[in-house]
C-alpha cells in the first residue's frame, strides 16, 4: 500500500500521505531518522513501483472528507522516485487538490528533480547545517553529495520555482545548536529565501543513541538568530483518518510502520475501532516494541532496530 491517512500534520493539517518508495530508501541516514537504522542509502533515481499503482491507490481514498493535502512524503526521500513528476501531474488534473512535496533537499541540484516538483503547491525541504562537516554529522549523506551542490540546488530550485517554499531546520542538542552553527544555517537560508521556516526537534525515537533535542534556551537563541519561525517543536495532535483500515489491528501495524507512533495515539485507535487487546498481543507476541524517548511512549515495529544501512 503506498497511501496512507489522511494523518495530523503539524504543517499540512490532515494530509494524506503517499509514499512512492521503499521503506527507507534514502540518499541521506540522518542520525534523527525516526525510520530506524537499517536502509538504503543512494542518488540513483528509479521507478520502485509501477506509477499507475500508486495512482490508483491514491484515487481509492483521495475523496475522503477534509483533506488538506495530497503529499508526497516517502518513507524515506521521495525525489528519488523518477515518476514522481508524473504522480503530482496527475494529481493535479484528476482531483484538484493542492499536492506538497516533503524533501530533504539533497537531489535539487538535479535539474530532472526540480522540474517534476514544478507543479506542486508545496515544498517543504529540509537544511539542517551550514558547512560540511555539520552536514555530514546530522545527515551522513551518500558520499556523492555535498553540502554547497546541495545548498546551490536549493538556490537554483528557489528561483526557478513559484509554489511556496516552507524551510524544517531540525536541531539537535550539541550537533547544530551553538551560536556559530545556528549563524551558519542562518547564512544559508537567506541565501535560499524561503516563504517560511520551521523549526524542530526530534520527537521520535530516534536512529543514533543520543540524539536528544536542544535545551529550550538554545531553541530561543535559534529563534532570535533565524527571526521569525514557526516552532515545530511541540507534538502533533488531530485524529488520523481510518477509512481505508479494516480493523485497529492493521491501521496500527500500518501507521507505526511509517513512523513511530505514540503509545496513547495507538491505543486511541482501538477505541475508534470499538476493539482492545491488539495493541498488548502485538507486544507480547515481539511484532512490536515499545520505545519511551523524551518520558513519552512509543510503539514501533520490531524490525526497524538495528541492522546496518547499504550504499548504493
Ligand atoms: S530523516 Fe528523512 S532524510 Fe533523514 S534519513 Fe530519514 S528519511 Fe532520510
Amino acid at each position: 500500500m503506498y497511501v496512507y491517512g489522511p494523518v495530523p500534520s503539524r504543517r499540512l493539517g490532515r494530509s494524506l500521505g503517499v509514499s512512492p518508495i521503499p521503506l527507507k530508501t534514502c540518499s541521506y541516514n540522518c542520525i534523527y531518522c525516526q525510520l530506524g537504522q537499517k536502509g538504503r542509502v543512494q542518488v540513483r533515481r528509479e521507478s520502485f513501483y509501477p506509477k499507475e499503482e500508486i495512482l490508483s491507490d491514491i484515487g481509492k481514498i483521495v475523496n475522503s472528507p477534509n483533506i488538506d493535502y495530497i503529499t508526497f512524503v516517502g518513507d524515506g526521500e521521495p525525489t528519488l522516485c523518477k515518476d514522481l513528476g508524473w504522480l503530482i501531474g496527475q494529481c493535479k488534473e484528476k482531483w484538484h487538490k493542492p499536492v506538497a512535496i516533503i524533501t530533504n533537499s539533497s537531489l535539487l541540484s538535479m535539474e530532472d528533480v526540480r522540474h517534476d516538483l514544478k507543479n506542486s503547491d508545496v515544498v517543504l525541504p529540509s537544511l539542517d547545517a551550514g558547512n560540511e562537516e555539520v552536514y555530514r554529522t546530522i545527515n551522513r549523506p551518500h558520499g556523492s553529495i555535498g553540502f554547497e551542490e546541495m545548498l546551490q540546488g536549493l538556490v537554483d530550485f528557489r528561483k526557478e520555482y513559484s509554489g511556496k517554499i516552507w524551510l524544517e531546520v531540525m536541531l539537535v542538542k550539541d550537533v547544530n545548536d551553538s551560536d556559530k552553527s545556528l549563524m551558519e544555517i542562518n547564512d544559508a537560508i537567506k541565501q535560499v529565501k524561503p516563504d517560511r521556516i520551521y523549526i524542530s526537534v526530534p520527537i521520535r525515537p530516534p536512529a543514533k543513541p543520543g540524539v536528544r533535542p536542544p535545551e529550550p534556551g538554545r531553541i530561543i537563541r535559534a529563534h532570535e538568530i533565524f527571526g521569525t519561525i514557526l516552532d515545530l517543536t511541540d507534538y502533533e495532535s488531530g485524529e488520523f483518518g481510518f477509512d481505508n483500515y479494516p480493523d485497529a489491528r492493521t491501521a496500527i501495524i500500518e501507521i507505526c510502520s511509517r513512523h513511530p507512533l505514540r503509545e496513547d495515539q495507538a491505543r486511541d485507535i482501538e477505541t475508534r475501532f470499538s476493539e482492545s487487546g491488539n495493541i498488548d498481543s502485538l507486544l507480547s507476541d515481539g511484532s512490536l516494541v515499545r520505545v519511551e524517548y523524551q518520558n513519552m511512549a512509543y510503539i514501533l515495529p520490531n524490525n526497524f532496530i538495528g541492522i546496518p544501512s547499504q550504499n548504493i
